[in-house]
Formats: C-alpha cells, structure tokens, sequence
C-alpha cells in the first residue's frame, strides 16, 4: 500500500501496473495509469486502519492532493490479495466524504510541512 502510494508520487506506472491483482492487471493499460497522473501532486498518506489473514488484506486511508493548485482528500477502503509472495492491489471502495477539501490560503498545508497552505501545495498539481 505505502509502495504503490510512493509510486504515484513518483509517477512509476510501470510498478503501479505489476502490483494490480492478477485478475485485474489485464483490464489496465499503461498509458491510462500515465494519464492518471496529470495534474496531480501527491502531498500525505494518513492510514486510518490495516488489517489481513494472510490472503487478503483491507487498508483505509485518506491520501492529501492538490490537483491545479486546489485541495482534495481521496479517503478510499482499498483491498489487497497476496499473490506471488507480494500485496497486490485488487479493488477500492471510495467513500462519500472524498472530494475537495475546505481549506484556506492561508490555513496550514496539508503535508504537514508547517508552511501556509498558498506558499506550499497550493503552488503544485499544474503539470
Ligand atoms: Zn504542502
């Protein structure tokens, strides 16, 4: 989970493809996992719970972006198998209260960084 979210930071499609489940890898080009990153910077992953039995596993989490300068949480159940000796990704539930966040210019930046909100993230997600 921590991987796959360090590799949307890194825009590292290529790891975001082979870490699909199996039974889902097909339905998923490449170039669309590419075309997913525009206009997106990631800015903080909060685990809110984790659990497995060893063949599957459930993680909720909210992770922080700015897309254009504008604030969002994605809060998402996501759910993972273990396939090959590895956690792969295989569906994720995302929850109502996902979508923009009410955050101003000035309030504190949701990376945590101690800046203001407009002199950090705000300046991101433009490419
Ligand atoms: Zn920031």
């Amino acid at each position: 989970m921590r991987s796959r979210y360090s590799a949307f930071c890194t825009r590292d499609a290529i790891y975001l493809h082979r870490t699909w489940a199996k039974t889902k890898q097909s339905h998923h080009k490449i170039e669309d996992i590419k075309a997913s990153f525009s206009h997106t910077h990631w800015c903080r992953l909060e685990i809110v719970s984790a659990s497995d039995n060893g063949v599957a596993g459930q993680v909720e989490f909210n992770a922080f972006y700015v897309s254009r300068g504008t604030p969002f949480v994605l809060h998402e159940t996501s759910t993972f198998l273990h396939e090959e000796n590895s956690w792969r990704y295989e569906s994720g539930e995302i929850q109502v209260d996902s979508g923009k966040l009410g955050l101003g210019r000035n309030a504190p930046c949701i990376c945590l960084s101690g800046k203001k909100f407009k002199r950090c993230c705000a300046t991101k997600g433009f490419e």
